[in-house]
């Protein structure tokens, strides 16, 4: 390749068809959850393969799964070069309240420097910036500098039931050496940020189970464990009073973070007052001797999302109900691993649960914890792409959340993931009226540009998946 200029330049000339083009795509009203939209989600999938085709991209096939189909293409002529397999998804959340949006949800219009629709950022416009990346380099240059393998699926929203089995059986088609996806928000306009770390996630329902029937709480109460009782008081035994998990052996497998990475967290990362103000809390809460990211970060936590039981009607009703139930999520660290999670917490609960009632635990969401060495040459070339594409270094940031995808890729694909974001905390994702900053949409182009540039210079080592800690901070 001669020079970067024309695919930069092809690039930026064609903002205004580009985002014709995602106009077209935003149109599809591709709610993968909702059974009704399953026509208009194939519809949208099948127009993706067709535009990937006319984009010049390779062995374009729609792959039928149990639900919502996989759009796969790529492009493999360079035997000596790395090979990127780009994730993205084209189903969108439901748009409910309709009410509350401005403009119908899949008529796109640009206003500003916005362009509004369901999916705009979430994940259409993001998966774009890399399809128009590779328009630009196919239509200028006739070819791409790397490999590419493309994977859009249309059940993320859904929490993606049938992509690990797809993963599985085409484990030798999808083989690559690193995996890109932007499916995410920068830290702001000004300052984009990489993302090198997540949490991962456990989700457990605890049931407790009391007596036959629902009781009147006038005749017997006092004489039987209540069941919300009971759990509430199961409850109360999951932290102790420093704020730690109680659940023997919880932390043992909990990496130890060495003070020059929790400096370099310290000085880069969020403020704890900053994410209180998020949250709107007027003060912090959790485990001592960690700061609040830290909490969020390379700490574990276990949060009840819900409480089950009882009358919660109208007025009074004097009851003992027969069962009760809890929802709780896990976010765990490296290098916890959920099912082993699992485990430990079925036998606190079963030591715990007091012998006038029983418990049932059911689990399921299974993922591990995702991190990045911050020295991999993947992360660098991600560095590299938006110094370049978004004219200042990102910040690296660990997230308190989860993207399963990174660990299926991992335990399927034994790959490592890299995460470059184009959206912003404002678009308004799974809310009314979603919308993609285009200033962004162009500097994702350009970052997607030269984030292929960059791995094309890179020899990636064959299983390139490394852990560790921050090197460079030394
Ligand atoms: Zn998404």
């Amino acid at each position: 390749m001669t020079s970067v200029q024309p695919v930069l330049s092809y690039a930026s000339g064609n903002l205004p068809q580009f985002i014709k083009d995602l106009s077209s795509f935003i149109r599809f009203e591709s709610i993968g959850t909702d059974a009704k939209y399953k026509r208009q989600t194939a519809a949208c999938a099948n127009w993706l393969a067709g535009h990937l085709k006319k984009t010049g991209l390779e062995h374009v096939k729609v792959f039928q799964t149990e639900k919502h189909p996989v759009v796969y293409a790529d492009w493999i002529r360079h035997p000596a070069k790395p090979t990127l397999l780009i994730y993205g998804h084209y189903d969108v959340q439901p748009v409910q309240p309709l009410k509350e949006w401005v403009r119908p949800p899949f008529v796109p219009s640009v206003e500003g420097k916005y362009i509004y629709g369901r999916g705009a950022s979430d994940d259409k416009g993001q998966l774009f910036s890399h399809v128009k990346a590779l328009e630009s380099f196919l239509k200028t240059e006739r070819q791409l500098p790397i490999n590419v393998k493309c994977v859009f699926e249309g059940e993320e929203e859904m929490g993606s039931p049938n992509l690990e089995a797809f993963l599985h059986k085409h484990k030798n088609l999808l083989k690559a050496d690193v995996a890109v996806l932007s499916d995410m928000a920068i830290l702001s306009k000004e300052k984009p940020s990489l993302t090198y770390a997540l949490r991962g996630s456990l989700s457990v329902e605890l049931e407790v189970i009391g007596h036959g029937v629902d009781l009147h709480s006038g005749n017997f109460g006092g004489a039987v464990h209540n069941p919300l009782q009971a759990l509430s008081e199961i409850l109360a035994k999951l932290h102790d009073a420093s704020g730690k998990i109680a659940i023997p052996g919880f932390y043992s497998a909990v990496k130890v973070y060495s003070q020059q990475e929790r400096t370099y967290m310290a000085r880069y990362g969020p403020k704890g007052k900053d994410i209180l103000r998020d949250a709107r809390a007027a003060r912090g809460w959790g485990e001592e001797g960690y700061s609040i990211y830290e909490r969020t970060t390379i700490r574990p936590a276990l949060s009840i999302n819900g409480i089950v039981g009882g009358y919660q009607g109208l007025g009074v009703k004097s009851v003992i109900p027969a069962k009760a139930s809890a929802k709780l999520n896990f976010r765990l660290v490296p290098d916890q691993d959920p099912h082993d999670i699992e485990k430990l917490f079925r036998q606190y609960i079963k030591k715990i649960t007091p012998d006038t009632v029983t418990t049932r635990v059911h689990a399921n969401l299974y993922a591990s914890a995702y991190e990045l060495d911050v020295n991999h040459p993947v992360l660098k070339a991600g560095k590299f792409a938006y110094s370049k594409g978004f004219g200042v270094p990102p910040v690296l940031t660990r997230i308190g959340g989860t993207i399963p995808v990174l660990s299926l890729f991992e335990k399927e694909l034994n790959i490592p993931s890299v995460l470059l974001g184009f959206g912003l905390p404002d678009d308004r994702i799974h809310a009314p009226n979603e919308r993609f900053f285009l200033p962004n949409f162009m500097k994702g182009i350009h970052t997607c540009i030269w984030f292929m540039l960059a791995l094309s210079k890179y020899r990636l080592p064959a299983n390139s998946q490394k852990k560790g800690e921050a090197q460079y901070l030394t």
